[in-house]
């Protein structure tokens, strides 16, 4: 019998505590519910959880601290819960090691598909699965060992910098990647405060791959954070 997924909380606000556990309970997870950010630390060792859900705005120590320590001897993905006016340490969350982020209020459905990312892919970096080297969602089709990409079965000519782009993007679909990640990958750690050059060639990916590149489909803009590639 396949044990539920453990879910370890970290969250102070009362409101926010219900509306998670009775989401989640609902959805069979068990879960494990602390206020304080040493609390997580410590619990997290002994509870090996699958998955953290993390307020950045904590009674005792900064979200972004107990990322950290966590993230000195475990790659438990963390799902990061801000409030709106914390855009920037959400950011320094993602860049700390963070797999993911929620705006509050946040909907039901954006938590569960979260939740599913992450846990699909922890699951993949441990099993230590091949993952398939072909990508697919909707009309998208992309091969990463001959280097193709297809749409509606029409190959597309992409520019080297723009396949590595993509690469990217595939190897963390569902997950958001900042700007600052992308741009560190691709270009190297010199190129921090060119975000423009990203921006082009996002643009360019986008006319090449989205119907309307207005409204994508595939390729969302997570605005102020970076990009997700979206993989359901
Ligand atoms: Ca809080």
């Amino acid at each position: 019998m396949e044990t539920k997924p453990l879910i370890l909380i970290v969250e102070d606000d009362k409101p926010i505590q219900n509306f998670l556990r009775t989401s989640l309970n609902n959805h069979n997870y068990r879960l494990l519910l602390v206020e304080k950010g040493k609390e997580a630390i410590s619990m997290a060792p002994s509870h090996m959880p699958d998955l953290i859900i993390l307020d950045l705005g904590l009674p005792d120590i900064d979200g972004i601290e107990v990322i950290k320590q966590l993230r000195s001897w475990s790659s438990i993905p963390i799902i990061v819960v801000s409030a709106r006016e914390q855009e920037r340490s959400k950011i320094e969350a993602l860049d700390c090691g963070a797999d993911d982020y929620l705006t509050k209020p946040f909907s039901i459905g954006e938590l569960l598909a979260r939740i599913r990312v992450s846990l699909r892919h922890s699951q993949i970096n441990s099993s230590n699965t091949r993952i398939s080297s072909e990508f697919r969602v909707g009309d998208l089709v992309i091969d990463c060992e001959n280097r193709s990409v297809k749409i509606s079965n029409q190959f597309i000519h992409l520019t080297p910098t723009e396949y590595k782009i993509i690469a990217l993007l595939v190897k963390n679909a569902g997950k958001v990647l900042t700007h600052h990640y992308i741009l560190k990958n691709i270009w190297g750690p010199s190129s921090e405060n060119e975000s423009q050059y990203l921006r082009v060639f996002m643009a360019n990916l986008r006319k090449k791959i989205e119907t309307d590149p207005a409204q994508p489909r595939y390729l969302v803009t997570e605005i102020g954070v970076g990009y997700r590639l979206l993989d359901e």
